[in-house]
This record gives C-alpha cells, structure tokens and sequence, in this order.
C-alpha cells in the first residue's frame, strides 16, 4: 500500500508573486515526488508497510535513515501545499485566533516569533507552529526533512502550520533573500485550513 504524492489544490500559478509558477512545478512534481517515490521503497516489503505516516514519523529513531529524510519530506511537504492558498492571508479568527493572541500577545508577536524560527533557521529545515501534548502552542523548527512528530524531535507536538525554508523552496524567485521569502508566505497562508488542524489536534 504506497504512499501518493498528493494533488496540488491548486494550480502551479497560483501563488504568484508570492511564490513562482517554475518553483511550485520543481518543488511538487520533482522534489515531494522524489520523497514520495523514495519512502515507497524504503517500506516496501517492511513492517512499516500499511502504517499510517504519523505512526512512522513517531518512531522514526528505530528505523533507517531514509525513512526519516523521506517520510518527513512527504509528510512536511504534502502539509505545506495544504497550508496555503491563493485566497490565504490575513489573520486567523476564532479559537486559533484567541489561542495565538493568548501565547504570543498578538498576531504580530506569532508573526515576529515564527518569522524568525523560518530566518535562523541555519541551512535546510521548517519553521513550524505546533500544538503541544497540553494542548498549547509553540512555534519551533527542525532541520532538514525532519518535523515536531518525530521521536527524535527537540521540541513535539502536531504541526498546524509549516515552512519550508530549504533553497529549493525559494531560490529561483528570491535567490539568497531568505527573509523576504518568509515575508511573502503571510500573503499565501490558508487560516481557515490551519484552523481546522488546531481544532483536530487539541
Ligand atoms: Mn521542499
């Protein structure tokens, strides 16, 4: 039972300016298939295979390496397209809303907080937002392909919202401009689906 690279919900031009039509088309059809492809073979045949990604991503220690880059890069990835959208921006209403006013003072205090976990990010990782086992927020990162579910992970908890801060995920559009990459992302994110993985994961 493999593992499908997801549809985009979207068209690759979708994004623009934010996020270039050449960039979406390399980063889904080439890279999240190559993890897709990649995690296939790694499980095929294995104990791991007919398991939820979740239940491998949770005892990843145990198993080889290509499980860890692999499983994580199909589930961050599949994730990330789920998190944006070309209606997305503006700020979360509702429970997220008051729950990220509650932990960060405001929404410019989660933006300052999650824009620099995505800036310091140093090389290849994800800057996440994350609801802990107590059911609180954080914001966190992890090098990369590995994320917050992760046995080995510093910081646990669901992710609710993801970046991919790797080069692939900006450098034809943004070259080695990081922080403007991370700036643009605000435009794109789907609240509403966010919102929907917070009410799943409390
Ligand atoms: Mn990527």
């Amino acid at each position: 039972m493999a593992f499908k690279l997801p549809d985009l919900p979207y068209a690759h031009n979708a994004l623009e300016p934010h996020i270039d039509e050449k960039t979406m088309q390399i980063h889904h059809g080439k890279h999240h298939n190559g993890y897709t492809n990649k995690l296939n073979a790694a499980i095929q045949g294995s104990d791991l295979d007919g398991k939820s990604i979740e239940d491998i991503l949770s005892g990843v220690s145990k198993h080889a390496g290509g499980v860890r880059n692999n499983g994580g890069g199909f589930y961050n990835h599949s994730l990330f397209w789920s998190v944006m959208s070309p209606k997305g921006g503006g700020t979360p209403s509702g429970d997220l809303g008051d729950a990220i006013n509650k932990t960060f003072g405001s929404f410019d205090g989660f933006k300052d907080a999650f824009s620099a976990a995505a800036k310091t990010r140093f090389g290849s990782g994800w800057a996440w937002l994350i609801v802990k086992a107590d059911g609180s927020l954080a914001v966190t990162s992890t090098p990369n392909q590995d994320n917050p579910l992760m046995d080995i992970a510093e910081e646990k908890g669901t992710p609710i919202l993801g970046l991919d801060v790797w080069e692939h995920a900006y450098y034809l559009n943004y070259q080695n401009r990081r922080p403007d990459y991370v700036g643009a992302f605000f435009n794109v994110i789907n609240w509403e689906e966010v919102s929907k993985r917070f009410a799943a994961a409390k």
